[in-house]
């Protein structure tokens, strides 16, 4: 096991991190930029390390400050979160050189499953069903046209190094294709400095169901069932849940078995989520992302599994603590991210937390890393913390996370609170009836 761990991210997940760290008796390392001094993982943390100025490029994403950390704290193994650094092949590979542990996969895995291309022709070739679409870039209008046709309208154009829902672009007819096409290329290019692109069919009404599964690399691999992540605004999860209120037991078990089995023969190692869509009883894979997600917390919810621990075990060559036979789902669970922005417009609201009370009692876990008298500093993700509720069946679920949104208190900025709690009494959240556009229709309407 390790002795010591540098958390190379900060917000709640540094905390998140932090707190599985201090349950397996290692040592843990911070690292933060000047604009985080007062951060509670900061105050946390057995040591930390200022590693550059506010904004990300110099700090939380600056490799060489965050290797010269290690060395300096002699950790022997680095966490990367959520965002910033997790998903950073060349990260993963200049640890390994250093002799330092990244927790995740390997560098080769981060790197197929980060070209959307490649990953869509991996899990093809592993027997997970994918949206009907090109087989690779396509950058001719021609082309195009061609498989538009033959897949059928609409369709989506995506850009295959994207991520945060950014470089899509919907053509309804051929006479939207031209335009599409040319916008998704240069704004993939601006965006992440590869334009390549590629086509799918567009799914109107899907849900968004993810699976999260874990590989020990040396090819064993387990599922710990799916996340139901299909409130979205602006393709980014607004709220999710765990088990889907769309599936049932054998329709969990066959996608869960199939990821699972591809997870085992890729000899992936660590924490994964393959996402689909579904709709009309069909999955179809869009990306894996090769790291924790914000929204583990619904699954560790119902599985009562510490998947951070996993993460730390599997990193360490001690395996997973579980088979998948020992893998049992209770109840259900729904996360709401707590955002600091305005709770209709969704801009950021940054500022001084005045008053900060979470709710408690059985089935409630707040995970934060701010409070009362908190500077939310604006150069970083408004996330500034995640509820998460956890009842016996879903309807108890809904009726503790209303009583969990009445508890919770922020003052002195906007937050997303608001919404949840419409949310909470709306008759089709209710029911468990939404797709990946019912929210963008909601807010639409202002009710
Ligand atoms: P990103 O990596 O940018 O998050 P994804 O491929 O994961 O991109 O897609 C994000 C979201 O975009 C999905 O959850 C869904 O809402 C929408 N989306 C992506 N592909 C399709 C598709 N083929 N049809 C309909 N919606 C899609």
């Amino acid at each position: 096991m390790f002795q010591k761990i540098l958390i190379a991210n900060r917000g709640e997940i540094a905390l998140r991190v932090l707190r599985a760290c201090k349950e397996l008796g290692i040592q843990t390392v911070v690292v933060h930029s000047t604009a985080d001094s007062d951060a509670m993982h900061v105050r946390l943390a057995d040591e930390s390390v200022c590693i550059g100025p506010p904004p990300s490029r110099e700090s939380y994403l600056n490799i060489h400050q965050i290797v010269a950390a290690c060395e300096i704290t002699g950790a022997d193994a680095v966490h990367p979160g959520y965002g910033f650094l997790s998903e950073n092949a060349k990260f993963a590979d200049i640890l390994a050189a250093h002799n330092i542990t990244f927790i995740g996969p390997s560098g080769d895995h981060i790197r197929i499953m980060g070209d959307k291309i490649e990953a869509k022709r991996t899990a093809k070739r592993l027997g997970i069903p994918v949206v009907p679409g090109s087989d690779g870039a396509i950058s001719e209008d021609k082309e195009a046209k061609r498989v538009a046709a033959e897949i059928g309208y609409p369709v989506i154009i995506k850009a295959s190094a994207g991520g945060g829902g950014r470089g899509m672009k919907v053509a309804h007819t051929e006479a939207d294709l031209e335009v599409a096409l040319q916008t998704a290329k240069s704004e993939a290019g601006a965006a992440f400095g590869d334009d390549a692109v590629y086509i799918e069919k567009y799914l109107q009404k899907p849900r968004h169901i993810e699976v999260q599964v874990f590989g020990d690399g040396a090819g064993r691999g387990v599922h710990f069932g799916e996340r139901d992540c299909s409130l979205q605004r602006r393709h980014q999860k607004v709220w999710e849940e765990a088990n889907s209120p769309a599936l049932n037991a054998e329709e969990r078990s066959r996608i869960g078995d199939i990821c699972a089995k591809a997870i085992a023969d890729l000899g992936y190692s660590g924490a994964g989520t393959i996402e689909f869509l579904y709709e009309n009883g069909e999955f179809y894979f869009i990306e894996m992302n090769t790291r924790l997600q914000v929204e583990h917390p619904v699954t560790e919810a119902i599985t009562g599994i510490d998947l951070v621990h996993e993460q730390i075990r599997v990193a360490s060559g001690g395996g997973l603590s579980v088979r998948q036979e020992d893998i049992k789902f209770n109840g259900h669970a729904i996360e709401c991210r707590i955002n600091a922005e305005d709770p209709r417009t969704f801009t950021p609201s940054p500022g001084t937390i005045t008053h900060f009370h979470t709710p408690g009692g059985l089935g409630i876990r707040v995970d934060s890393g701010v409070y009362s008298g908190y500077k939310i500093p604006p150069y970083y993700d408004s996330l500034i913390g995640k509820l998460i509720v956890h009842g016996r069946n879903r309807v108890e679920c809904m009726m503790r996370l209303r009583r969990a949104l009445d508890e919770f208190v922020v003052d002195g900025i906007k937050t997303t609170l608001p919404l949840f709690r419409d949310l909470v009494g709306n008759p089709d959240i209710a029911n468990g009836d939404y797709d990946i556009h019912w929210l963008e229709k909601y807010l639409a309407k202002g009710e």
